[in-house]
C-alpha cells in the first residue's frame, strides 16, 4: 500500500466528497469547547456538536462535515514514542437525524474504495456484538457484506469495544463500527483482530450509530430522531496511506524535525534516545502553536488550558536542551 496522499489532500478530498453527497461544510471549532466545562480542550470532532446530536437544530442543516482540531492531554506523557500527538485533526461528517447506518456505511466505503483507492480486500470492520440490553447489530454487518467486505472481515466486538456513550449517566448513544486497513502481515495467533496490538490492523475511521437512549434505569430505547457520529483522524490515516511507521515520518513533521536537526546537529532516526526527544520537541511546539493561535487566546499560566501550555513549552525547553541546543529556541521552531 503506497498512497502518497498529503494531509492537505486527505482533508479536502473527504469534504468534496461529502459536500457532493449533501452535506454543508463547517469551520472547526475553537480548542476550548464552547459548551463543556469538565474538560480543558476539544478532544474530538463531534465534541462541538453534542448539543445538536442531543437534538437543538443546527443552523446549517442535518448532514454537517467538518475538520476539527483537537488535543487530548491525557496523553503527554505516552508522547516520545513513534504514535501518540497531544495535538491532531479530525475529519467527520455528521447527520442529525437524516441518514442512518445503511447510508453511513454506504458514505464510508465509498469514500474508501473509491477516494481512497483502497481494495475491499484490504479493509476489515467491526460492528457491535450485542449483549442483553441491546441486540447485535446485524444490519451493519450485513450492510458492509453487500458492499463487497467478506464476512470473515466483519468482526463482532463486545460493548467494550463497540458501542459509544452516553456522554453522561444517561443520553443518546450507540453501536459503533470501526474500519480498519488489514497490512496483509499474517495474523499473531488464534485471537488476532481488529485492535490487536501486534500490527496488522490499524483503524482508520468510526461510525458512531445513536440509535438508542440509555435511561436512568439502565435500559435502553430506541429513538426516534437518530444520528451519526464518525471520525477519521487525519495524521494518522495518512501516516497508514503513505506506508509510513509513523506519523512522525509524513510531511506534517518534516519541515519541523528538520529545524530540530540543524539546531541540534543531530538526525532523526539515528538513536531511539535522541528520537524519543525530537518527538516531544516536535509534537509538543506544535500543539503550543496552535494553542497560542487559537481564537480564544490562550497564554501559558498557572491554571487551565494555560498551564497545559506552560507544561508543553517547558517539556519542550527540557527535551530540546538534551538534544544539546542552548539559548532559547523555541521561536525559531515554531515559524
Ligand atoms: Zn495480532
Amino acid at each position: 500500500m503506497k498512497n502518497q496522499l498529503t494531509a492537505n489532500e486527505l482533508r479536502q478530498k473527504y469534504i468534496d466528497f461529502f459536500v457532493s453527497k449533501g452535506h454543508t461544510q463547517i469551520s472547526g471549532a475553537s480548542l476550548v469547547p464552547e459548551n463543556d466545562p469538565t474538560v480543558l480542550f476539544t478532544t474530538a470532532g463531534m465534541h462541538p456538536l453534542v448539543p445538536y446530536i442531543l437534538g437543538a437544530e443546527h443552523p446549517s442543516g442535518k448532514r454537517l462535515t467538518d475538520y476539527q482540531k483537537c488535543i487530548r492531554t491525557g496523553d503527554i506523557e505516552a508522547v516520545g514514542d513513534p504514535h501518540h500527538l497531544t495535538f491532531f485533526e479530525m475529519l467527520g461528517n455528521w447527520s442529525l437525524g437524516d441518514y442512518f447506518k445503511k447510508e453511513a456505511i454506504g458514505f464510508s466505503f465509498e469514500f474508501l474504495t473509491e477516494v481512497l483507492g483502497l481494495d475491499a480486500s484490504q479493509l476489515s470492520v467491526t460492528v457491535f456484538a450485542g449483549d442483553s440490553l441491546v441486540p447485535r447489530d446485524e444490519e451493519a454487518a450485513s450492510t458492509w457484506e453487500s458492499l463487497g467486505i467478506d464476512r470473515e472481515r466483519i468482526f463482532f466486538l463486545p460493548r467494550e469495544d463497540n458501542w459509544w456513550g452516553p456522554a453522561g449517566e444517561t443520553g443518546p448513544c450507540g453501536p459503533d463500527s470501526e474500519m480498519f486497513i488489514d497490512t496483509g502481515r499474517p495474523a499473531c495467533g488464534p485471537d488476532c483482530r481488529p485492535g490487536c496490538s501486534c500490527g496488522k490492523y490499524f483503524e482508520i475511521w468510526n461510525d458512531v450509530f445513536m440509535g438508542y437512549k440509555k435511561n436512568a434505569d439502565g435500559s435502553y430505547t430506541e429513538m426516534e430522531r437518530k444520528c451519526v457520529d464518525t471520525g477519521m483522524g487525519i495524521e494518522r490515516t495518512i501516516a497508514i496511506l503513505q506506508g509510513k511507521k509513523s506519523v512522525y515520518e509524513t510531511e506534517v513533521f518534516t519541515s519541523i524535525l528538520a529545524g530540530i536537526e540543524k539546531l541540534s546537529n543531530k538526525h532523526y532516526s539515528d538513536q531511539e534516545e535522541s528520537d524519543i526527544s525530537f518527538r516531544i520537541l516536535a509534537d509538543h511546539i506544535r500543539t503550543s502553536v496552535f494553542i497560542l493561535g487559537d481564537p480564544k487566546g490562550m497564554a501559558p499560566s498557572n491554571v487551565g488550558q494555560g498551564y497545559i501550555l506552560r507544561r508543553l513549552i517547558r517539556r519542550a525547553v527540557r527535551h530540546g536542551h538534551k538534544l544539546g541546543i542552548e539559548g532559547s529556541f523555541l521561536g525559531e521552531l515554531a515559524l
